[in-house]
């Protein structure tokens, strides 16, 4: 559990293990990186035997000003994941795993999602009596409009839907139907006294990001700004599948000066142990301070 101010941050893991060739992820990496970085690489974020980048997939318990918050909601069990056999057909106790760390589903009182790709909504909805139902009944689920309406888009599109492997029609639209969705819209948004809103497209087109303060202590959940801890190094690496790879690194370099500047506890959606921590501004760039 990671704290800041009066709040605390409890990590929900879904998976965490060994995904992509590390390669196939940074075709820009040499072997000069993989020596320079080989001593914090592996074993938390790189396995070396399989030459695989190790992600996790998790959601983030917020507890602040007497609310339960859930941050991203991981992929889900039983989906088919083409192309990622380490994200499907998964059967995790991720329910029990909230539970345990103090949240039952209908005491969350908000969700938010970074951004809607199929490995952040995947807990939105359960399906119950054959109808996708919201998991957390009395949560108002926070998404941000721009990928709502993106989508949307591919989704009526029949050469290019079912949009995310069909978890927009299983994990949100369902949400937008049941009245349960606050969409918000570019820009900084404050949502209540503790939580601004802030975007950071180009991995989605609506991609945002939460800057949580406590006691004027911060916290900022960055999503996948940057999914691995070598984009810290090398800001101008993205991770394949983006809606605007330029904006991507612009979004990236935004989120990696006010993390530095701020100070503030940095919590991402996939990055492996231990799983949270801070960036240091250095003379040519960025560096993690994550110390496994
Ligand atoms: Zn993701």
């Amino acid at each position: 559990m990671f704290k800041f101010g009066d709040a605390t941050v409890t990590r929900i893991e879904e998976v965490y293990g060994p995904t992509y060739p590390m390669l196939q992820l940074f075709p820009e990496m040499t072997e000069e990186d993989f020596a320079k970085h080989g001593h914090w690489l592996a074993p938390h974020h790189y396995d070396a035997e399989q030459k695989l980048a190790k992600l996790s997939v998790h959601s983030w318990l917020l507890q602040i000003g007497g609310k339960k918050i859930l941050i991203d909601c991981c992929c889900g069990n039983n989906k088919q994941k083409p192309g990622r056999p380490f994200w499907t057909d998964l059967n995790t106790p991720y329910l029990e795993r909230l539970a345990a760390a103090g949240a039952r589903p209908e005491e969350i009182d908000i969700v938010m999602c970074t951004h809607l790709h199929h490995d952040h909504v995947g807990w939105n909805t359960q399906q119950r009596d054959g109808k996708w139902v919201p998991t957390f009944p009395n949560a108002r689920y926070v998404f941000s409009k721009p990928d709502v309406d993106y989508f949307s888009a591919i989704d009526a599109d029949p050469k290019q839907g079912p949009a995310e492997l069909g978890t927009f029609r299983e994990c949100v639209v369902p949400i937008l139907e049941y009245g349960k969705a606050d969409l918000v819209s570019g820009g900084a948004h404050r949502l209540n006294d503790f939580i601004e809103i802030d975007s950071a497209p180009g991995h989605s087109p609506g991609h945002v990001v939460f800057k949580v303060e406590s006691n004027g202590e911060k916290a900022v959940f960055i999503g996948d700004v940057w999914h691995h801890l070598m984009q810290v190094y090398r800001p101008e690496w993205n991770f394949p599948k983006n809606s605007d790879p330029e904006q991507a690194r612009a979004s990236r370099r935004k989120i990696l000066d006010h993390c530095a500047a701020s100070g503030a506890l940095v919590c991402p959606g996939h990055v492996g142990l231990p799983f949270a921590g801070r960036i240091e501004k250095t003379q040519d760039g960025y560096k993690p301070d994550f110390p496994a």
